[in-house]
Parts: structure tokens; C-alpha cells; sequence
């Protein structure tokens, strides 16, 4: 494995004062911010109008307001034009015909090229709804199964933007992966299986554990990069980690009313060569990435017409 070192170590990859380098979301996603707000200008030179990110939101929650206010505001930032739907049912039933309806409105809306809903559903509320409603096309999240498809047999489709921020946190670590052991620890068809699968076209060699992993601190010790998407507090330590590992937590916990990653931050940074915190690693950048999959996705459905334009 390459050391990490040999990338040149910049503002936002300094050591931590006990050695690992710390991962900051923020300085990548702006980067990315700046690179989307360019190709929006050309766009709307092009178009007239700015490309258009819809986000549904199925039953309101504290979390998915907030979230819904970041990310209407990264939109604002690089003017991509943003609507919000609120989607309301007496029961799941009802909830469920709305999400459909809401969703196939915004498929035929050609001034919205992206369409992401708000996770997790209300209770009882299937994903398959909206799976089975969503336009590939619009599928910037990457959950439609003909976008997981393409991913799983190494085509470009959409992946999901929480994955994708995993993986760049890790190209940033300047680790090479050709050849070297990662282990995922979590399976979701969200972050821990595209992420195993994107490893694995890196070349690594790549072993995804779950809740019924046994000895998940021996799989860990094993791996120069971990990537931890488990949603449980602390469920990585510096004890478990091989030294200089590249250590990506994705988790987003609330403990005692502070949000805390899935590893335990201060004895990982003891151990690890680059990690990233939480609040500030992978979060910020998967906003900025959903922008960027935004501009994939309205730059495609304009081939799109033009390749079947008669
Ligand atoms: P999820 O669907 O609940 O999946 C969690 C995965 O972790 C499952 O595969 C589960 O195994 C596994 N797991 C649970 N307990 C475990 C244990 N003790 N040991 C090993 N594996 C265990 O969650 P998700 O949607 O993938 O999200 C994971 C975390 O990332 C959450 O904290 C979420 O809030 C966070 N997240 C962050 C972002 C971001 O932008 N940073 C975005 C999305 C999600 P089984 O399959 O066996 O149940």
C-alpha cells in the first residue's frame, strides 16, 4: 500500500496533534460547489433556465427539515433552481398513492432534471414506491435498481451521493487501493453495498460486515481502509484498528444530545493515518455531490434527447 503521506498534506488533510489526518468534508465540497456552480452557468446560457432539484419529502421530521434546509441552501449557492414537495396521507395507503403521484409529476416536469426523496419513509411507507416510481434519469440518488445494475456491473449510472462521498474521503486519503484489504462494515443497499462494489472495481479486496458478523474487530484489524456505516455509536475503536488505516465514518448518532460518528473518534486517531470526523467529513461532501450528480443527470437527459430526437 502507497502511505498516505505521499499525497502533499494541505490545510484541510493537517495531522491531528496525535498524528492521523483529519478528513474535513468542508473544503472538498467546496471545490465541488464551485465546479457545479460554472456548469450551471452554462446551462442556463444554453437553456434559459437553471436546471431544477426536486426534493419529496413524505412525512414531516425534525432531521428531514433540516437536512431539507441544507440542502435548498447548497442549491441557492450554485443556483440550481430547488422545489420541495410535502407529501401528506391519512394513512400509509394514501401516503403511498401520493408519493407515486407526486414523484410521476416530477418525472414529466422538464424543468426538473433530479428528484431525491427525503429518508428514511414514514413508517410502513415501502421504498419500493418510490423506486417503482422514480425515472432513472432523475435518479440522482442512485436507488432505482436499473442505476444499482449499472453500478453492480461496472457502467456509469447514479450511485448514491452518501456512498460516492465515502469513496472521494478515501481518494483523498491518498491510500492506493489496488491490492489493499477494506472492510465496509455495514450492507445497505445506500452506503455499504455500492461502496463495496466501487472498492472492489479500485481493485481492493474488499470484505462487508453486518450485524451478524462475528469478531468484527478481527475483520477490522485485517484492513487498511474501514469504512464504518452501522449507525451505532462507538462501534469502532483505536483498539480494533491496524495502524495507519484509513478510517471513513459514515454514522450519524445522537448521543446525549451531540451527534457522534460510529467510531469512537478519539482513540481511532491515535491508531489511523487519515480519518474523518463527525460532524464535518463525509456529511458536507455528499451535499455537494448530490449537486454534482444534478448536473450529470440534466447533461444526460439532453443526450438523451438528442439521441432520439427524429
Ligand atoms: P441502515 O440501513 O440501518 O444499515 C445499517 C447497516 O449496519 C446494516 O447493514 C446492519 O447490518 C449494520 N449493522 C448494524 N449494527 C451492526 C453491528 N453491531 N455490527 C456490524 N454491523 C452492524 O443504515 P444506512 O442507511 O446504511 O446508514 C448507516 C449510517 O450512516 C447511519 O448512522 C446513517 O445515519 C448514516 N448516514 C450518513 C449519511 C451522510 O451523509 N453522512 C447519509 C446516509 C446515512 P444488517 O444488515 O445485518 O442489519
Amino acid at each position: 500500500m502507497t502511505p498516505a503521506a505521499a499525497r502533499p498534506v494541505t490545510a484541510e488533510t493537517a495531522p491531528t496533534s496525535t498524528g492521523a489526518r483529519r478528513l474535513e468534508g468542508a473544503p472538498f465540497a467546496s471545490e465541488i460547489r464551485d465546479r457545479v456552480a460554472d456548469e450551471v452557468k452554462v446551462y442556463v446560457k444554453d437553456h434559459g433556465h437553471p436546471p431544477g432539484l426536486a426534493v419529496v419529502v413524505c412525512g414531516r421530521s425534525a432531521p428531514s427539515m433540516v437536512y431539507l434546509e441544507r440542502i435548498l441552501k447548497a442549491c441557492a449557492q450554485v443556483g440550481i433552481e430547488a422545489s420541495f414537495v410535502d407529501v401528506e396521507g391519512a394513512d400509509v395507503a394514501s401516503q403511498e398513492a401520493a408519493l407515486t403521484e407526486a414523484i410521476e409529476g416530477l418525472n414529466d416536469d422538464p424543468r426538473v432534471a433530479g428528484i431525491i426523496v427525503q429518508m428514511p419513509l414514514p413508517k410502513g411507507v415501502r421504498l419500493k414506491t418510490v423506486v417503482d416510481a422514480i425515472e432513472p434519469l432523475k435518479d440522482i440518488d442512485g436507488i432505482h435498481p436499473l442505476n444499482a445494475g449499472l453500478l453492480r456491473l461496472g457502467y456509469e449510472g447514479f450511485i448514491p451521493a452518501t456512498a460516492h462521498a465515502a469513496l472521494e474521503m478515501i481518494h483523498r486519503s491518498g491510500v492506493d487501493l489496488r491490492g489493499a484489504d477494506a472492510v465496509v462494515v455495514g450492507r445497505s443497499p445506500v452506503v455499504g453495498m455500492p461502496l463495496a462494489f466501487m472498492l472492489t472495481k479500485e481493485d481492493a479486496t474488499v470484505t462487508v460486515c453486518h450485524s451478524k458478523t462475528r469478531d468484527l474487530a478481527h475483520k477490522v484489524r485485517n484492513a487498511d481502509v474501514v469504512v464504518v456505516a452501522a449507525g451505532k455509536p462507538a462501534l469502532v475503536t483505536g483498539a480494533m484498528l491496524k495502524p495507519g488505516a484509513v478510517v471513513i465514518d459514515v454514522g450519524i448518532n445522537v448521543v446525549d444530545g451531540r451527534i457522534v460518528g460510529d467510531v469512537d473518534f478519539e482513540s481511532a486517531e491515535k491508531v489511523a493515518s487519515a480519518i474523518t470526523p463527525v460532524p464535518g467529513g463525509v456529511g458536507p461532501l455528499t451535499n455537494a455531490l448530490l449537486l454534482s450528480h444534478l448536473m450529470r443527470a440534466a447533461q444526460r437527459q439532453d443526450q438523451a434527447k438528442e439521441h432520439f430526437a427524429v
